[in-house]
């Protein structure tokens, strides 16, 4: 049996070996004490040393009902009773035949067809790839280019790095990847650009209110016709780019536009599909079906890894012919539709009609709404936006001017370090608070988040104090 070493142990050996995603290692070493998480509970995580915290990030945006829940630990208990894994490749295997069946029956209308893969990136670069070579397989190879918008992120495989608009995350890699034009977003107001990385862009990405994103998407197209493949968006919210959330109408908008000039529509919905919002699926809102629709995240309840795009039979019949015909999609990964993770998301969509999970959120949502409250008048609080059960709380070093404070303070990851000491784990986009808990949590602790959330404005003070004399 392999030997686990004791707490303090396993944090060197963690500095040791482990290389942190998303993560300046330089800083991660010098100055960090993360906790080591062995446990969790319904909304809570528990470390090393005994503490409890609320997850107020779901594990990254992806738990939906909790941790440790008895139904989907079954269910992997279950499935592993039967196999772990078998391939897609040549076989079929009954958890992902009965999720597919289930993902149709409860996604927008129009969708019929399920392509499996193992995240959220790969769903995205599956969605890329089929737009691409649908208008190949349709004898128009030049439909080539995408348009994305500024400030998105879809992922971290290049595909998904193409189509991506952050630039601290996304320009080293330009010159490997596709070419993508990008256009402004249209944002609620009022809004301070972020750079998610925690720089200060060069330039706002766009401002409040932008009306001209339609009309720029527009021009592109009359421009250059024939030549683009699809539009990507992140339906309702750009997660990673800030939360930054679209007016009302932008989904259907779009798709106005892209039927217009027969232009494939990518909704990537793995951060919002699974009731983030409100509803199942972030589409609704607005009524529309798009051409793909791409999920991971909360779609095994953030047990495993799994990721699925969905899509039409027009694309579909696309690729539907004689193998000598070149059209196949060549694509899959080892595993794909992989048993255990597919057992686990069919138990999940159980949970969320036998425990009305959607009404509950919605009552969550207003405690959660009601605790932020307090914080839109705040001196150093631009903006407190919220949809569903994703709320943002942008910081600010002057609300009046928007002016944000040096990013390398790092304000947001001070504060999302100090609030681990009140028992709440949150990860910032450089200075905005991100309050993202499993759907599934109580009311009380929801109300809790927000309490914790409004005191530690009140640790500002001091912690600029510290940055300016250049202690911290
Ligand atoms: N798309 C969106 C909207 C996301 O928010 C993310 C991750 O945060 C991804 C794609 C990538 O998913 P993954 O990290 O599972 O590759």
């Amino acid at each position: 049996m392999t030997h686990i070493p004791g707490p303090g142990e396993l944090l060197e050996w963690d500095r040791r070996y482990v290389w942190h995603p998303f993560t300046p290692m330089k800083a991660w070493l010098e100055k960090t004490n993360p906790p080591v998480i062995v446990r969790g509970q319904d909304e809570f995580l528990f470390d090393t040393e005994g503490r409890r915290y609320i997850d107020g990030v779901s594990s990254l945006w992806c738990n939906i009902h909790g941790h440790h829940v008895p139904e989907l630990d079954e269910a992997v208990r279950r499935q592993l009773d039967q196999i772990a894994h078998s391939t897609l490749l040549g076989l079929c295997n009954v958890p992902s035949i009965l999720l597919a069946k289930r993902l149709i029956e409860i996604a927008p209308a129009g969708l019929t067809r399920v392509f499996y893969s193992d995240n959220g990136s790969t769903a995205v670069e599956v969605a890329c790839k089929l737009a691409y070579q649908y208008w190949v397989n349709r004898g128009r190879p030049q439909r080539s280019r995408f348009i994305a918008f500024e400030g998105a992120y879809h992922g971290d495989t290049l595909g998904a790095v193409s189509v991506g608009g952050i630039p601290a995350f996304h320009q080293v890699y330009q010159p490997l990847c596709f070419p993508v034009d990008r256009v402004a977003p249209p944002l609620l107001p009022p809004f301070s650009p972020v750079d998610a990385a925690g720089a200060a862009p060069a330039q706002p990405i766009a401002v409040a209110g932008n009306t001209k994103w339609s009309e720029h998407i527009e021009t592109l197209l009359v421009a250059n016709p024939d030549q683009y493949a699809a539009i990507i968006i992140e339906p309702l919210v750009q997660g990673a780019g800030g939360m930054l959330m679209h007016p009302p109408d932008t989904l259907r908008q779009i798709r106005r536009l892209a039927d217009r000039h027969d232009l494939l529509l990518i909704a990537d919905e793995v951060l919002t599909g699974f009731g983030r919002t409100g509803r199942m699926f972030a589409c609704e809102h607005e009524n529309i079906t798009p051409d793909f629709l791409c999920l991971s995240k909360g779609l095994t309840a953030g047990y495993m890894p799994l990721g699925a795009t969905l899509t039409t039979d027009r694309i579909f019949d696309a690729f539907y012919a004689d193998p000598r015909a070149g059209k196949t999609f060549y694509h899959g990964h080892t595993f794909t539709g992989h048993p255990l993770a597919c057992a686990v998301a069919v138990a999940s969509l159980d949970l969320f009609a036998r425990r009305h999970l959607l009404e509950h959120t919605a009552a969550v949502r207003e405690v959660l709404a009601a605790g932020l409250a307090p914080l839109k008048d705040h001196p150093h609080v631009a903006d407190v936006r919220q949809i569903g059960l994703i709320a943002a709380v942008q910081i600010v070093k002057s609300r009046p001017t928007g002016e944000l404070y040096p990013p390398h303070w790092r304000i947001g990851g001070e504060l999302c370090t100090r609030v681990r000491s009140q028992g709440l784990i949150l990860r910032p986009l450089a200075d905005v608070l991100v309050l993202m808990p499993p759907l599934a949590i109580q009311p009380e602790n929801a109300r809790r988040m927000a309490e914790i959330v409004v005191k530690s404005l009140s640790w500002l003070p001091e912690i600029v104090r510290l940055k300016e004399a250049g202690a911290a």
